[in-house]
């Protein structure tokens, strides 16, 4: 296992000017959990070829623990890599599937018998060691396929590409487990490439937000969920994104339905023109005690996820969402609702500022 740096890395395809992954410098630490994470095409999938070397990037240098392997060809990295896809060979058991990376790396029998039953045993495939590696379902493929991954651990690090695709909505949960139980005891460094940000959340130890060629935030996931830098990431980030609306400026005070929120040093530092807008997860706005400022809001809608609700209210011409354990009670028609003032963010151009 090794860092892997991206120095001053960037990517165009040629056949546009445009840049699938803009120039930038970005470091992997050794034995650490990554994740890229972002909507389709904004260039996730780029970023991890030209660290496997499936792409030459058109400018900057890939180093794999401190060495230049810019031009060096994928067999010749000593990368693992977990497609979307499962990689498996039909004819053969699983036991040959998991042990034929290590074959070909002329390990001797004993020590791959020992590998195998490692990886199987982590993987919950040791039952399934002696069957053919065809008559297993697309979700034991691609456990195969991850096993195959992790066997080696010699490997500077393990690349994973949307690896639970194909798999069962039912199954990604165990499956999003078992490959976290995995990567925590072999410390792999891995970097895997998710749209879906409960992948991200569960595997990574940081996240790296991309969008249209950049990547606009890393961070721990809770640092991206309290501190999103800009609206992209607090709208992407969360389940439903963070609320966003216009802040009222009146008295040095900055108000919502002409109540003020934040007083005093909170507004130091806002820009004195322009929009400023809260940022407000739904997770933390409550409907107000009666003690409690409350800004005045209607309910226009309320969603059942199971545990919690999604409320939607309205303050004014603003919607907000509200997520609220099942057993608050609903009031019904008015409210008044209430955002501590610590929980909320301020954004001024898009970008936070308080
Ligand atoms: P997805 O989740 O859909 O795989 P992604 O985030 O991995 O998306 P990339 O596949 O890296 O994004 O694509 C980044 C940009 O580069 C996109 O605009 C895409 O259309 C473009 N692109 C990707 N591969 C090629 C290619 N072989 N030739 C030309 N343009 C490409």
């Amino acid at each position: 296992m090794v860092a892997i740096h991206l120095d001053r890395i960037g990517h165009t395809y040629g056949t546009s000017a445009a840049y699938a992954l803009e120039k930038t410098d970005i470091h992997f630490e050794n034995g650490k959990t990554y994740a890229l994470l972002g909507p389709s095409g904004c260039g996730k999938t780029t970023m991890l070829n030209i660290i496997s070397g499936l792409l030459t990037p058109s400018d900057g240098r890939v180093l794999l623990g401190g060495r230049d392997v810019t031009r060096v060809r994928t067999a010749d990295r000593d990368i693992a890599q977990v497609f979307q896809f499962p990689v498996v060979y039909q004819s053969k058991t699983v036991f040959e599937n998991l042990a034929f990376p290590l074959q070909c790396r002329g390990w001797e029998r004993g020590r791959i018998a020992r590998k195998v039953n490692e990886i199987a045993e982590l993987l919950d495939l040791t039952t399934r060691l002696d069957q053919s590696a065809r008559r297993l379902t697309a979700g034991e493929k691609q456990l195969i396929s991850l096993g195959r991954g992790l066997v080696r651990d010699d490997v500077a690090a393990l690349l994973m590409d949307e690896p639970l695709t194909v798999i069962d909505p039912h199954m990604k949960f165990d499956l999003r487990r078992r490959i976290k139980q995995a990567n925590d005891q072999t410390r792999h460094t891995v970097v895997y490439v998710t749209h879906d940000q409960n992948e991200a959340m569960t595997f990574a130890d940081e996240i790296l937000v991309m969008s249209a060629g950049r990547v606009v935030q890393r961070g721990t996931p809770r640092e991206l969920f309290e501190e999103p830098r800009n609206v992209y990431v607090g709208s992407f980030i969360g389940s439903p994104g963070m609320n966003y609306v216009p802040a009222e400026r009146s008295e040095g005070n900055l108000r919502l339905g002409g109540v003020p929120l934040l007083t005093g040093d909170r507004c130091i530092g806002v820009p004195s023109d322009g929009e400023v807008l809260f940022g407000i997860r739904p997770e933390h706005l409550v409907f107000a005690t009666a003690s409690e400022p409350g800004v005045p809001a209607s309910i226009l809608a309320v969603q059942d996820h199971g545990s919690s609700r999604v409320v939607d209210v309205a303050v004014g011409p603003h919607r907000l969402r509200m997520k609220v354990r099942r057993e608050v009670p609903l009031p019904s028609g008015k409210v008044r609702i209430h955002a501590p003032s610590e929980r909320i963010r301020l954004y001024a151009g898009q970008e936070m500022v308080s």
